[in-house]
């Protein structure tokens, strides 16, 4: 009695496998088409999964199949192409494939929402609202004034939700001017067309690079900062749009500014739409729609953006590379840099990864001949690139920040009208807190970390779990009330230099001062415009931003990168030496880099500012082909983490006996070691790493051994993921 049809689903558990049901009697199997949502009872739950297949048999008997309990859609929300990609990738990652369909699908879908578009909000004012004086009218409503002013001045266009964004609140003000009568709502789709305005002409190097992707295949564009390679994005996008077909662009979480997203409707003649974290779910399943449907023909957006499906692929674009918020960190850990590139190659279309600072893992393409290398030495229109000098901060008279070099360098810079930026990738006052008299250090009860002391308001504060508190007077092991701040924070770096400059605008970019919505962006107007101006700022400075003003960037601590744990730790500071350098003299004006340290002498350091950055990625591919790192070798970090300190180290320790037999030779078992920061968030942490020159054995290791950790009874005792290709060994 086996005339029940077989339906195979992807439900969103943590397991990996799919799950297959029966449909019930009176249904047809052409209800039941792979790439529809299906609701389907798991346990005594009901869960909204995706179908995939129609089996022939099913593993289970007949009398164990459930039934189907209802179909969601009448046409496929995932078209076959993207069902199989996604099922591609829960494969190569190891991953549980019904949470890597979920992760495709937009919010309002997997909450089992209808696939319909719906539009943006946007506000106008009313005829009536035109007549008013904000500031009479409302004299004790300031919000609800404001706006009003703003969608006064916007015109009959309105303002759209990512324009209020500066604003603190805006729903309840802009609610009420609803009700007065004096605003209006409409709705409009998040598409825009663009203006396809013409822009410089190629320089060679650039008409050479567009004229080399000419079909299938992977390039990498290697131009340095201000070479111009989004110009070349713009030509070979706009070129797909005019053959009918859809551009892909993924750009760091940084990098998908206003800024750029007014660049591409400003030149490309095309409909474009972002996806960004800006959207509401209505937004985003609308966008996402509509590059399914073939609607847009650009589609711009952070990682995730990755599982966009798109009716007519073209071209796909990564931006910064090598930038590390392309992968994702937690649950499907993911690169997006690496499924654009197998989306293009199933697609037979190009995929351009540029970067002016390319990750190992793409040079190492270009070694193998798999990409095609593509490079701008020059900057485009004629802008210099910044000098290199190295200070040495050793034995110097060392004021808390500055060197005395770095310092009439930052003034002579200020004395001639320009803007100096100040890079120190850690905020708050001081890292550290410590007694003068027994050298008691405050330490986060939660984490092995030390807590950083915030000055603005007297608070200690945990980078890593967000615990706080109140700062103390007294030593916590001694009576002791002399207690010294060490260590450098942008806050501290602030606090110095307006010591020093009490005539110049010092302005502070770090997660504390860009914590109100849209304040970020305000600081980078005012910049946009101000003169004699000191910047100081974290990694937020370090990317996307221009800064035509800037001619001395100042790398306050280069040491941190230096000596990491994390074998990658020289290719990040070089990437983030370098972004930050690019932000200089972009203009007009020749730029000059200043790097303080401690190692003058570091081979690597030497390399990078004396020969540049693809010297020094040569250097360290050999590094990296001694130990046996990637990208010349492949790895898989099996991670744990429990309340209790034994119990990820014993689930690795089991977990590496069960994969000893498994094993194939050439894959080797590294571990179980601690994390290197072991406590976190009060769970400890600990690591088995899988290292194989080749993947194909690695990934064979992965498949046998993953579903038994997954049944076995004692892996329940601790939390456990895979990470295959890990960027990150903490
Ligand atoms: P990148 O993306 O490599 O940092 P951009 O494409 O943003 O570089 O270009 C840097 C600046 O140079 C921009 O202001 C851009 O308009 C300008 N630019 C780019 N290509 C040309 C060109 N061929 N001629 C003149 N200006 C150019
Ligand atoms: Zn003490
Ligand atoms: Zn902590």
């Amino acid at each position: 009695m086996s005339s029940r049809t077989v339906i195979r689903v992807a439900v969103p558990v943590p397991l990996r496998r799919e799950f297959d049901y029966r449909l019930p009697a009176t249904w047809q199997v052409a209800d039941c088409p792979p790439g529809v949502r299906v609701r389907v009872p798991f346990g005594p739950r009901k869960l909204i999964g995706v179908v995939t297949e129609s089996p022939a048999t099913s593993t289970l008997a007949d009398t164990r199949l459930r039934p189907i309990i209802e179909v969601l859609d009448s046409t496929p929300v995932l078209p076959a192409d993207m069902l199989d990609f996604l099922r591609w990738a829960a494969g190569y990652y190891h991953h549980p494939p019904g949470e890597v369909l979920q992760h495709a699908l937009p919010a309002l879908l997997r909450q089992g929402e209808a696939p319909q578009a719906r539009g943006e909000a946007r506000w106008q004012v009313t005829a009536a609202g035109r007549e008013v004086d904000p500031a009479t009218a409302l004299p004790r409503a300031p919000r609800q004034a404001a706006l009003l002013g703003e969608l006064q001045a916007a015109g009959e266009d309105g303002l759209g939700t990512a324009d209020f964004a500066h604003h603190a609140t805006w729903r309840e003000p802009l609610a009420r001017l609803e009700s007065a009568g004096w605003v209006t709502r409409s709705w409009r789709m998040p598409i825009h067309s663009g203006q396809g305005e013409p822009g410089p002409a190629l320089n060679a190097e650039q008409q050479a690079a567009v004229d080399r992707v000419d079909g299938a295949g992977r390039f990498l564009l290697d131009g340095i900062t201000g070479s111009g390679k989004t110009e070349v994005y713009l030509h070979l996008i706009q070129q797909a749009v005019d053959a009918g077909r859809q551009a892909l662009v993924l750009v760091p979480e940084i990098g998908l500014t206003p800024q750029l997203l007014r660049r591409f409707r400003h030149r490309l003649a095309a409909r474009i739409t972002a996806l960004h974290s800006g959207l509401t779910d209505a937004e985003r399943l609308t966008a996402w729609l509509a590059a399914a449907r073939g609607e847009a023909d650009v589609i711009i957006g952070t990682r995730s953006a990755v599982f966009t499906p798109l009716a007519r692929p073209g071209l796909f674009v990564v931006d910064e590379e090598h930038d590390t918020s392309l992968k994702q960190q937690d649950g499907f850990r993911y690169h997006a840099r690496d499924l654009a590139a197998v989306r293009a190659q199933r697609a037979g279309v190009p995929v351009v990864l540029g970067s002016a600072t390319p990750s190992l893992e793409s040079l190492q393409q270009v070694a193998v001949e798999r990409a095609t290398h593509l490079t701008l030495t020059e900057r485009a229109g004629g802008a210099r690139p910044p000098r290199f000098r190295v200070l040495d901060v050793r034995r110097q008279p060392f004021d808390g920040a500055l060197s005395p070099v770095m310092h009439e360098m930052v003034a002579a810079h200020l004395a001639a009208g320009n803007q100096v930026l100040l890079f120190l990738n850690r905020r708050g006052f001081a890292p550290t807190l410590m007694c003068h008299d027994c050298g008691w250090i405050a330490t986060c009860q939660r984490c092995d970390s030390h807590l950083t002391l915030h000055r603005g308001d007297n608070r200690l504060r945990c980078h890593h779990c967000g615990a706080e508190r109140p700062l103390m007077t007294q030593c916590g092991e001694c009576d002791n009330t002399e207690l010294l701040s060490v260590g450098l924070g942008t806050e501290r770096i602030e606090t110095h230099l307006q010591e020093h400059y009490p005539d110049t605008e010092i302005l502070r970019v770090d997660r504390d001062t860009t914590r109100r919505k849209g304040s970020l962006a305000e600081i980078l107007e005012h910049v946009r415009q101000g003169g004699r101006q000191i910047l100081i700022g974290t990694q937020m400075l370090a990317k996307g931003h221009h800064f035509p003003n800037v001619t001395l960037v100042g790398i306050v601590d280069a040491d941190q990168g230096l000596y990491s744990a994390d074998f990658r730790g020289p290719e990040r500071m070089a990437q983030t030496i370098l972004q930050v350098a690019g932000r200089a003299g972009r203009a007009e004006k020749p730029g000059e880099v200043v790097i303080q340290t401690h190692h003058p002498d570091n081979p690597l350091l030497m390399t990078l500012v004396r020969e540049g950055y693809p010297r020094f990625a040569a250097v360290l591919m050999h590094e990296r082909r001694e130990a046996g790192w990637p990208p010349l070798s492949h790895l898989a970090l099996l991670r744990a983490e429990a309340p209790g300190r034994g119990a990820p180290l014993n689930f690795l320790q089991q977990a590496r006996e069960l994969a000893a037999p498994l094993c194939p030779t050439g894959v080797h078992l590294l571990g179980p070691l601690p994390a290197p920061m072991e406590k976190r968030a009060g769970r400890y942490r600990a690591q088995l790493l899988v290292q194989c020159s080749e993947r194909r054995p690695l990934h064979a290791l992965l498949s046998q051994w993953l579903p038994q950790l997954e049944a076995a009874p004692w892996a329940r005792e601790v939390r456990w993921s895979m990470d295959v290709d890990p960027q990150d060994m903490f």
